[in-house]
Parts: C-alpha cells; sequence; structure tokens
C-alpha cells in the first residue's frame, strides 16, 4: 500500500504486520547487544554496527544517534543516554524484551533537534525510520468545543507513518497513524478501553455503535470484527479522520466484506484540520456499513438512523472534567438514546 506520507511502501496490510510479529525485533543466533543504564551517559561512544542479519540491539542503536548528537553539539558527553529521546518502534505491540531493531524501524522523537541534523540521523543510522521534533503537549484537537487550535510536532526527516498493533478478544487491530500528529499510545496486550468496549459490545448487541471522537479507529474496527451492522465513526481532527478511514483498509479483513470507499485524501483534508459540520470521508458497501465522518459529533445525531439498539462511546480529552462528562452524556442520550458510556 502507498503511504500517503511520503508516497514510498511503508504500509502494509494487517495481514503482514500480524505476521511479522514474531520475528520482526528477535535477535538471530549471531545478535550481540549491550544493555546500558539509560540515566547516565553510556561508558563509550564505540559505534556497534548491526549484525549481519541487519538488526541491532536498540541500545547500541542509541549509542550511535547519541554519539551524532555529540558530534553536533547538542548534546555534551555528561548527557544521559535518555536525553537521545523517545523510541517508537514501527510496528508498536507488547513486547517481552527490548528490541533488536531492522532497518527503518525506529521512529525518534526529541525536542531537542534540528532539521540538519535529524536529516543526518536519518541518513547515517539506518534502523531510523524518521524523526519528529516534538514538544511537551499531546498533538491534535484538545477541547470538546474546538476552540483551541490544535497543535502538532513536526516531521523532520523519514517517514513518521507507523502502526501499533492491538489485541481483542476477536482479530488484532492494527492502527496506523502519522505520529507527529496524533497522540502516542503504547499498547500493553492488555488495555483496559479495549476491553471495556468488547464487554459493552456483547452486552449492548447494539445494531448501531458509535464512537463520537473515534482517533485513528481502533474501537469501530473492533466493533466490525463483532460483526455489528452500522459503525458510526468521527472524529473534528483530520488527521484522526482520515487515518481512521485508511485503517478500515488495513484491517479489512475484519470487516464482513464489502468495498471501502475513502472520499477525501490526506492532503487535502489538511486545508480543513477541524471541521464543525460532519464530512462523510469513508464508507464500506456490503453487508456492513462503516462511515468516517470529520466533525463535531454533537452534530452527529441527524445522522445516526434510529434504530432500537445503539450503542455511543465518547471518549473526550477532558477526562477528569465529571460535570462536563455528565453533560454531554446527557444531552446524548436525550437525542439519540439507547446505551452511552465513556471508556
Ligand atoms: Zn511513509
Ligand atoms: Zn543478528
Amino acid at each position: 500500500m502507498q503511504c500517503p506520507v511520503c508516497g514510498q511502501d511503508c504500509v502494509t496490510t494487517a495481514h503482514d504486520i500480524l505476521g511479522s510479529l514474531e520475528t520482526v525485533f528477535a535477535p538471530c543466533g549471531e545478535c550481540g547487544g549491550r544493555t546500558l543504564d539509560k540515566t547516565q551517559p553510556p561508558p563509550d561512544l564505540t559505534i556497534t554496527p548491526p549484525c549481519p542479519c541487519g538488526k541491532r540491539f536498540i541500545d547500541d542503536v542509541f549509542v550511535h544517534l547519541y554519539s551524532i548528537l555529540v558530534e553536533e553539539k547538542i548534546l555534551s558527553k555528561e548527557d544521559p543516554l535518555k536525553k537521545v529521546g523517545m523510541p517508537l518502534v514501527h510496528p508498536g505491540f507488547a513486547m517481552d524484551g527490548a528490541p533488536y531493531l531492522p532497518k527503518n524501524s525506529l521512529l525518534l522523537l526529541s525536542q531537542l533537534v534540528d532539521e540538519p541534523v535529524a536529516k543526518k540521523l536519518y541518513k547515517e543510522v539506518p534502523e531510523v525510520r524518521g524523526v519528529v521534533k516534538c514538544g511537551r503537549f499531546v498533538p491534535g484537537a484538545v477541547d470538546v468545543d474546538l476552540s483551541i487550535p490544535p497543535r502538532v510536532y513536526e516531521l523532520l526527516a523519514g517517514c513518521d507513518v507507523r502502526a501499533d498493533v492491538f489485541y481483542t478478544q476477536h482479530s488484532p487491530v492494527v492502527a496506523y497513524k502519522q505520529q507527529s500528529l496524533i497522540h502516542i499510545e503504547f499498547p500493553r496486550g492488555y488495555d483496559p478501553k479495549i476491553i471495556s468496549v468488547g464487554v459493552h459490545l456483547r452486552h449492548a448487541l447494539p445494531s448501531v455503535f458509535v464512537d463520537a471522537s473515534c482517533g485513528v479507529g481502533t474501537l469501530g474496527i473492533i466493533a466490525a470484527a463483532y460483526g455489528v451492522p452500522h459503525i458510526i465513526m468521527n472524529d473534528a481532527w483530520y488527521a484522526a479522520a482520515f487515518w481512521a478511514a485508511f485503517n478500515l483498509k488495513v484491517n479489512s479483513d475484519s470487516l464482513l466484506g464489502g468495498e471501502i470507499h475513502i472520499l477525501e485524501d490526506y492532503a487535502s483534508m489538511a486545508s480543513h484540520p477541524v471541521v464543525r459540520e460532519p464530512r462523510r470521508i469513508a464508507y464500506t458497501e456490503g453487508k456492513q456499513l462503516v462511515e468516517v465522518y470529520q466533525g463535531d459529533f454533537r452534530n452527529l445525531p441527524p445522522l445516526i438512523p434510529e434504530r432500537d439498539r445503539i450503542l455511543t462511546i465518547i471518549d473526550l480529552f477532558e477526562k477528569g472534567d465529571e460535570a462536563l462528562n455528565r453533560r454531554i452524556m446527557e444531552d446524548w442520550r436525550s437525542r439519540v438514546g439507547g446505551e452511552v458510556f465513556i471508556p
């Protein structure tokens, strides 16, 4: 599949990703590697080359990155190894041990790098897939009223499209995203939100499932795997809505057949990063209707058919604001009905 960010083939189907998990970060018999204390500077700046199998232990990759950052005077030799930045591997999934990284599998998030240095890291360290300049905030739309302009990180080199794998009681879900525009998730193999959705789906047996702020679509795809006949996913943030649509294609094996139509391309959606009136971004044809909208979920009710069993999940950024959540749920119940829950 063509990557919508870099145009290369850095995106594959869920089937291919899932088939690779057992071996992708596993060492061969020859792989070495030293485990280092990340709170200290590395003991020396020797660059260990990748094993002939093409992989290198993550700590050795970090020493390579560290040595370039010291050379570029971004770090001093007294800085701890962890100051290099935050590693996000592709694909991300719950792992037992630290990974041995193949080529193109590491996205580095750093607050310190500039573009020339990022390009150098990308060029000289084969495991690096992309370099993103991050900040101390969560990227994307942040408030229910959509009044605060969304903030994003910046892709400086390579490509920042990567996938996380979430396990459910049905098939696992592969969730691609452009990381500079979407909040970071860490799949742990036991995700309370996913378990909660499964419990509600089994209990409510909905004919319509609505995910009011769907992010990149993980929970909607889970509902599809449970065989819910009609699924409506929505997010006001263009990157979330686009990747939710894209992830339908990636996880097409989890849907009940039918063609997936994506109605807008990523670049054109960037011209309307946040919209209030829902725009349909994607839909499926076949036994199951899955729709993705970009919009304010409070404008969704007219688009929801009146059916017996509607199950809605409202997962707001402002989780701590109980009064706000209660108000939103009451409003939704009075306009849509059915069962509503916050995961
Ligand atoms: Zn790409
Ligand atoms: Zn090896």
